[in-house]
């Protein structure tokens, strides 16, 4: 992913109303825009100047000294895969390809929807709820602050943000009635799938090069 501020892929009314124009202009423009900008500054005149986030975050996680990088870069990617993971007209049950796999790992969707939103509402702080692929199965996880699933080799699917700054505007301090909103409304089922898809690809590409080597 390369160090910019990406657009939103949707009109900053189009969330409305469960979330606002509001929030989204605040939350994209300020925010999202402040982590992207600090990354810019931090990574200036270094060897990491010019290379991607994922870079980025995986050198500075390790060395200590490079925390506030860490944290910015994490935030930098964790929004621009946030804005992805909604859509207008999203929510409800999943659809594609992810819907046998929410049936086989979670129990259905309705089980996953309880983990999601346990993991949103539960998170204590700032923090993010994500499900992810690890390899071999779906999980729902939660991180602290900026913690990343990818730092933590799990490929990211679906991310809920539950900083205030993602809800304090419009439902103050109702965490759960955002997240209910989110998930029922807003969640992209097809960016979903995609993130899904590539991922699969990418585990199977050893086997295949292996097979092929024969
Ligand atoms: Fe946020």
């Amino acid at each position: 992913m390369p160090l910019v501020l990406p657009s939103l892929p949707y009109a900053t009314d189009a969330l409305a109303p469960y979330i606002s124009r509001e929030t989204l202009e605040l939350h994209h423009g300020k925010h999202h825009r402040a982590y992207v900008e600090n990354v810019k500054k931090l990574v200036r005149d270094t060897a990491l100047e010019g290379r991607a986030l994922e870079e980025v975050m995986r050198e500075a996680a390790r060395d200590p000294s490079l925390r506030t990088l860490l944290n910015n870069a994490a935030q930098a990617w964790n929004h621009a895969f946030l804005w992805q993971s909604l859509r207008p007209k999203g929510g409800g049950v999943a659809t594609g390809p992810i819907a046998e796999r929410i049936h086989a790992d979670f129990g259905g969707h309705d089980r996953l929807v309880e983990q999601l939103s346990i993991a949103a509402t539960t998170q204590f702080g700032s923090g993010w709820a994500w499900l992810v692929f690890d390899g071999a199965r779906l999980q729902v996880v939660q991180t602290s602050n900026a913690d990343t699933p990818i730092l933590h080799g799990k490929t990211p699917l679906l991310t809920i943000d539950v900083w205030e700054h993602a809800y304090y505007v419009d439902y103050r301090n109702r965490r759960d009635a955002y997240v209910t909103a989110v998930i029922d409304r807003l969640l992209n089922w097809d960016f979903a799938n995609a993130n899904l898809a590539r991922a699969l690809a990418a585990s199977r590409r050893p086997v295949m090069a292996e097979a092929a080597g024969r």
